[in-house]
């Protein structure tokens, strides 16, 4: 009966791992091959074209029009020399993934009829208008003028993928707002940069340039190809919405760090290969703490050619996986019960002169300025607690924060004892004598003492949504699947507005007759007890800290229409406008953009729920309860009196059992889909995601455990969807 599943299972059995052999034996020798990078262009343009364009790249310069015709012939060559015919403009929408529309090179030479060449000119690189009007702009398109355009950000490298080349762009309206996530995070790079290169320059006036860096670490589930396509809630929505937890699932932490399946290994190493050809320097690979759940990471890099490298790479997992008979999960929460997926974004600042701000240094005046970036960035986190959880929030997302098995939503920070303790003796101190004293003197105080002690620094917090781990900090709250230029703008650019801020501060003090290092060293004091609630190294995951961090006043809200509106705070307005990385007007449209996708994926859940339930669970537990009443009657009709009541009891139990289930499953069902109805009609974006979340979404749970407990009761051949255990142990 359940035949689909049972196939499923055993040709998941019988796949064996694939054969992959490197490209060459030294990776050097292919590595970046299909990106268009500087030593490639050196190749195909001319001197004065890559002085011209590294320009653009490095100060932001605009390309003349004769310039970005040379770049795009000598691209086109490149190019074509690759194979490509093809040729798109990739932009980043606002519903995460990426967009493409792909044009071929060629053309007329000189009119309709003529002879045809390949043609690809500075226009066609620098600007493009798509066909917009279906990406979500949040009405900032109004339906007349749908226009919006892409523009090349020439500080990501253009690459091919397959017979295509791919130009990085962001996307805009025609009046010049942000249709994208790309446009805000090169605007908040560029502000932070310039707040950041402002404060450095009190340390050391060599400072031109700050950069942030980001390093992604990409947790991700592999499933089986067969077993997913009989899951239509897989296959449809990311994630199951029912399935009973299997008897083991991770609680021996046995698949944490073991030895790597070897189909996986052999999916680990293919994916590797082509991550390496297209220059993502993927470093680590290893099992994650659920079954079958993955993770890798890259070297970190520039944040903007980081988060691009991380959209291409889930592009390409998604693609390797298929050659070896997987499917990719990178939903945060593809299975309850067990860990989900997120995305660490491990993120610094770091100067052109070399130095890692947020690395501990070996002198005071080091140290002074290590401690002056860390503190901001604490108090940046503290004034915008709300708005990063806002930032990374999303109906998926929500199930690893917030949601009834995942561990609150609130963000805070970890810095672990060394650099806490350091923090509390600052704040105690009475004079800034500690700092500008010399090394030995300024130990009593342990400052200049950081570098030393921080070697060995092993306290780790894993339950942390913001940690500090010896040189960065890691932003763990963000998903998985996510874009993580969200997470990336809304950090830089409230870092830069909190730098902005400490330095007229200082500056104000200085004004005033203070010296600098005094000057510096009594702001930092006064932000140490300003944004103390934000530090917190005990156990997120606990109820205790839920109560804490109401009484600290950290935003705890955990619907995820109401948590969007921190977007539009009077706070982050200010800070958002004031950096200039997103207008209020952008603001708005994007929370309008952030609520219909609540909605419609809570739809999706909801419509797939109902009609697995439906179609698959009612009729099998349905068909399971008629073999039991059958079985009741042949045995009375075998057997009589009490004889016949004690060999059916179980039956009729069992029975009783699978009615009462159904039918609150069938209720619920009904309920949900009224309901579904009357709030499809309310028409604000807002009200109808908080509609969707208060008054559907609670159904999911009551169907769910009715379903469940059917799964522990119902002849497992009857059953018709694969199950935990085959989807989670099957490798
Ligand atoms: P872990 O699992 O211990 O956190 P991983 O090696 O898996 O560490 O990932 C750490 C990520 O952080 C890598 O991408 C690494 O390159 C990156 N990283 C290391 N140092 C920095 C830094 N100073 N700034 C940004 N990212 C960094
Ligand atoms: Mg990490």
């Amino acid at each position: 009966m359940s035949s689909l599943r049972f196939t499923a299972v055993e040709e998941a059995f019988k796949k064996k791992a694939l054969c992959v052999s490197a490209p060459s034996k030294f990776t050097t020798d292919y590595y970046g091959k299909y990106v268009f990078t500087k030593s490639i262009m050196a190749k195909y343009l001319s001197k004065d074209i890559m002085k011209a364009l590294n320009n653009a790249i490095e100060k932001g310069v605009t390309l003349d029009r004769s310039v970005a015709d040379d770049v795009a012939t000598g691209m086109k060559m490149w190019a074509m020399e690759l194979g490509a015919t093809h040729y798109t403009h990739w932009f980043q929408p606002l519903t995460d993934g990426t967009a493409e529309k792909h044009d071929s090179f060629i053309d007329y030479a000189a009119g309709p009829g003529e002879a045809i060449i390949e043609d690809f000119s500075g226009k066609l690189l620098a600007q493009q208008e798509p066909d917009a009007s279906s990406f979500p702009s949040g009405g900032i398109r109004s339906t007349f003028e749908a226009r919006g355009y892409t523009a090349w950000d020439p500080s990501s490298p253009a690459f091919v993928v397959d017979d295509t080349l791919c130009i990085p762009t962001i996307f805009i309206s025609y009046t010049g707002e942000s249709l994208d996530l790309k446009a805000p995070l090169l605007k908040s790079l560029s502000v932070v940069n310039k707040a950041a290169t402002a404060v450095c320059r009190m340390f050391d006036p060599n400072v031109k340039k700050v950069v942030a860096y980001l390093g992604w670490e990409q947790e991700y589930f592999l499933i089986d190809e067969g077993l997913y396509a009989t899951r239509p809630d897989l296959m449809l929505t990311g994630r199951t919405l029912i399935g009973h937890e299997s008897a083991k699932n991770q609680q021996m932490e046995d698949h944490y760090f073991g030895a790597v399946p070897t189909r996986v290994a052999a999916y680990m190493k293919d994916l590797e290969f082509e991550a390496y050809k297209f220059g993502i320097p993927l470093k680590t690979r290893h099992n994650e703490v659920a079954p079958n759940q993955f993770e890798l990471a890259p070297i970190f890099g520039e944040c903007n050619l980081a988060v691009d490298q991380n959209l291409l790479v889930m592009s390409i997992m998604k693609k390797v996986a298929r050659r070896h008979g997987f499917r990719l999960l990178l939903h945060e929460k593809p299975f309850a019960g067990i860990n989900g997926s997120g995305k660490h974004n491990n993120w610094s600042l770091g100067t052109d002169t070399g130095v890692g701000l947020l690395t501990p240094g070996k002198t005071p005046e080091e140290n002074l300025q290590f401690i002056t970036f860390l503190v901001n960035i604490l108090m940046a986190v503290y004034k915008n607690n709300a708005l990063l959880k806002a930032s990374i929030m999303t109906a998926q997302n929500a199930h690893r924060l917030g949601a009834n098995e995942a561990p609150p939503a609130i963000v805070s920070a970890f810095l672990g004892s060394q650099i806490s303790s350091v923090l509390d003796k600052l704040e105690n101190s009475t004079s800034d004598e500690a700092i500008v004293m010399g090394e030995k003197k300024g130990l009593s105080l342990g400052i200049a003492h950081i570098p030393e002690v921080l070697l060995d620094n092993t306290d780790r917090n894993r339950t942390s949504p913001f940690a500090f781990t010896g040189n960065r900090f890691e932003f763990r709250a963000v998903g998985s699947s996510a874009n993580c230029s969200s997470a990336m703008a809304t950090l830089n650019a409230a870092v830069a507005a909190q730098l902005i801020e400490f330095k007229a501060t200082v500056d104000e003090k200085i004004a005033s007759g203070a010296t600098v290092q005094s000057a510096i060293f009594e702001v930092i004091k006064e932000y140490i007890k300003i944004s103390k609630p934000i530090r917190f190294d005990g156990n997120g995951y606990s109820d205790e800290w839920k109560e804490e961090a109401a009484k600290r006043g950290l935003d705890c809200e955990t619907s995820v229409p109401e948590i969007y509106k921190a977007f539009t705070s009077e706070q982050s307005v200010k800070m958002f406008t004031s950096t200039g990385v997103l207008t209020e007007k952008e603001l708005h449209a994007r929370n309008e953009v952030k609520w219909e996708t609540y909605t419609k994926w809570i739809q999706i859940e909801a419509r797939v729920l109902g009609d697995i339930t439906m179609n698959h669970i009612i009729p099998l537990a349905t068909r399971y309860q008629s073999f039991l009443l059958d079985n009741v009657s042949k045995i009375k009709a075998v057997f009589s009196g009490e004889k016949a009541e004690k060999l059916s009891k179980m039956d009729s139990d069992l029975i009783v059992e699978i009615g009462e289930r159904i039918a609150t499953i069938k209720n619920a069902v009904d309920d949900m889909v009224d309901i579904r109805r009357s709030v499809n009609k309310i028409e604000d974006e807002y009200e109808k995601a908080v509609a969707y979340h208060d008054k559907v979404l609670p159904y999911f749970d009551i169907i769910r455990y009715n379903t469940d407990k059917l799964e522990l009761i119902v002849d497992d051949e009857m059953w018709t969807l694969p199950k935990y255990r085959e989807m989670l142990f099957i490798r």
